[in-house]
């Protein structure tokens, strides 16, 4: 029956276009992808162009003005008549490829935005009330107030194991605050989903991204098995430093001795200060000169950007394509060290990415693959900061400076991207389990994954919400695993590129400087495409094989 059932919507399509020949199917489809693009293209250009505005110079009125316009679209999405003219003719089919790949990407859109309006209102409200308590609130010890960078310097410096813990329970405060509001808000999301046919909300969010829980449940699964054994090496020297730096032994270190709230950064203990290696140094100059040597010249993207400090300016570093017609700007606050060089070429990998859409794509595929795919590439360059044959080249170090930086910086990379796997690990399953059942004791379910995965002590006595003050959680819900797929496939791409496009047998001493070869990849194979193919499909044209984590395990666990 239910067999019978799943076969109605196929028959009524196969009888509703019999009839229609496929030529009329076809403009039809043309028609409404045209149609759609004529309305939303000019309406996300300005609202682009306002939040670019907004985000350099902090003034309300333009971010108020975003918000009208990123609503305008919500709106063109969310009208019922238009999703099921689109899902029709979707699944009837269309014999062009590319027309076929647009009317997907429209569905996508679409679906996400079909939700009846007063749940709409209600959930837009919710989430907008949460994100705000969650920026305005401020943490406090012993009664006076304290902000995220005095807990990072507590963490990182003091060893009064007692100051240690008000700082690291500062730090978790938020959560308490507004878990009420975010359980509601994870609800009526889940309501949304329902309605659409769909487990939950974040099934119904990984599958509008073209991704399968099942499918990433077997990656996730396959990380945690590769990384167990090392990381629990790693995680034992670590513990008997700490342990030792306090004068406690190794069973009395508790989540407040690491040196990050979540346990989501390596400790600096193994740190080399890179710092003094980028001091007066040119960040921008250094980038102009390195993207131009391996034949992507960022020369307009400069040009366009704004890349330093000013007041009320956002303190943080983006890339914005404005018009997917190469209109591609960076937002940055530079500064001569390390972390704003790793920064820029992380920010010019995604522009560069944009920039390099090939302009006969149509508009609707002149975006990158997937949000993990440009994460990709900016990982990908980013990575090179701390590369010391990188920093030999572009900086002059010496030989000597060189193999010190690399025998410190090797074991600081290796240690870093298992602890993000292992913290990856937790993200990912605490979301998944939250959205299954919001009604479970997550308090402690957050516990059970993090001595799971991350080998870190539940403290003593109850606990609470603190796993709410990860941004993510309100900022951008169920979409963290797409850092870590972003992580597994900069490797691949890395591999791919020294074997296949520059020939070599290893990556020993590797740096890209000046080779045209490694753009003139990225150009064909990633970036010219865009969204052309599924991101699977680009995966597998670029590197010949499906996303595995093959390549990331070979860099940087064995
Ligand atoms: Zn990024």
């Amino acid at each position: 029956m239910r067999r019978l059932l799943s076969l109605w919507p196929a028959m009524l399509c196969l009888v509703l276009c019999l009839g229609c020949a496929t030529d009329s199917r076809r403009d039809e489809v043309a028609r409404v992808i045209r149609d759609h693009v004529a309305k939303i293209e000019p309406l996300s250009k300005r609202a682009n162009l306002v939040y670019w505005e907004a985000a350099t110079t902090g003034k309300a009125q333009k971010f108020e003005e975003h918000a009208e316009l990123q609503l305008q679209i919500r709106r063109t999405y969310s009208k019922p008549s238009d999703f099921a003219r689109v899902k029709a003719l979707r699944k009837c089919g269309v014999r062009d490829e590319r027309l076929a790949r647009q009317l997907d990407k429209l569905y996508y859109t679409y679906l996400q935005n079909q939700i009846e309006p007063d749940l709409l209102r209600e959930i837009v409200e919710l989430d907008t009330k949460v994100q705000q308590a969650f920026s305005n609130y401020r943490a406090t010890m012993d009664g006076r107030k304290v902000t995220m960078s005095d807990v990072y310097t507590i963490l990182t410096t003091e060893m009064d194991g007692g100051q240690r813990e008000a700082a690291w329970r500062a730090s978790k405060q938020v959560g308490n605050t507004i878990v009420a509001d975010f359980l509601k808000l994870v609800r009526r999301r889940n309501q949304a989903a329902r309605q659409l046919g769909f487990d939950n909300f974040h099934t119904m969010t990984v599958l509008a991204g073209e991704q399968s829980v099942r499918e990433l449940d077997v990656v996730f699964d396959g990380l945690d098995r590769l990384t167990r054994e090392p990381f629990a090496a790693m995680k034992k020297e670590l513990d008997e430093t700490l342990a030792k730096s306090y004068g406690i032994t190794p069973e009395e270190l508790m989540p407040w001795h690491y040196h990050d709230p979540f346990f989501q950064r390596t400790p600096l203990v193994y740190e080399l200060d890179l710092d003094q290696y980028y001091k007066g140094r040119d960040v921008k100059e250094l980038s102009r000169r390195y993207y131009a040597g391996i034949g992507l010249p960022i020369e307009d993207i400069l040009a366009r950007s704004d890349l330093y400090d000013r007041e009320g300016k956002y303190p943080h570093a983006f890339s914005h394509d404005v018009d997917r017609s190469g209109d591609v700007r960076v937002l940055a606050n530079l500064q001569d060290t390390e972390r704003w060089m790793e920064t820029l070429l992380h920010e010019l990998g995604h522009a560069v990415y944009a920039k390099h859409h090939d302009p006969s794509e149509p508009w609707l595929l002149r975006e990158p693959a997937h949000a993990f795919t440009t994460e990709a590439i900016a990982v990908f360059f980013g990575r090179l900061s701390r590369n010391a044959a990188w920093m030999q080249q572009m900086l002059g170090l010496s030989d000597e400076e060189t193999a010190k930086v690399k025998q410190v910086s090797e074991r600081y990379l290796r240690f870093q991207q298992i602890l993000f796997v292992r913290w990856a690990l937790v993200m990912y399953h605490f979301e998944k389990a939250l959205y299954a059942d919001p009604d479970q004791d997550l308090n402690r379910l957050w516990w059970d994954l993090v001595e799971r995965y991350q080998s870190i002590r539940r403290p003593p006595g109850p606990v609470d919400a603190g796993w709410l003050s990860k941004l993510h959680f309100t900022s951008a819900p169920c979409y963290y695993h797409n850092y870590m797929l972003g992580e597994l496939l900069a490797s691949q791409l890395h591999d791919c590129i020294v074997r296949q496009a520059l020939r070599l047998e290893s990556d020993e001493g590797l740096s890209y400087v000046g080779d045209q070869r490694v753009g003139r990849y990225l150009r064909e194979n990633v970036f010219g495409p865009g969204a052309r193919y599924t991101w699977n499909e680009m995966i597998i044209r670029a590197t010949g094989r499906p996303l595995s984590p093959e390549c990331f395990v070979e860099q940087f666990i064995r």
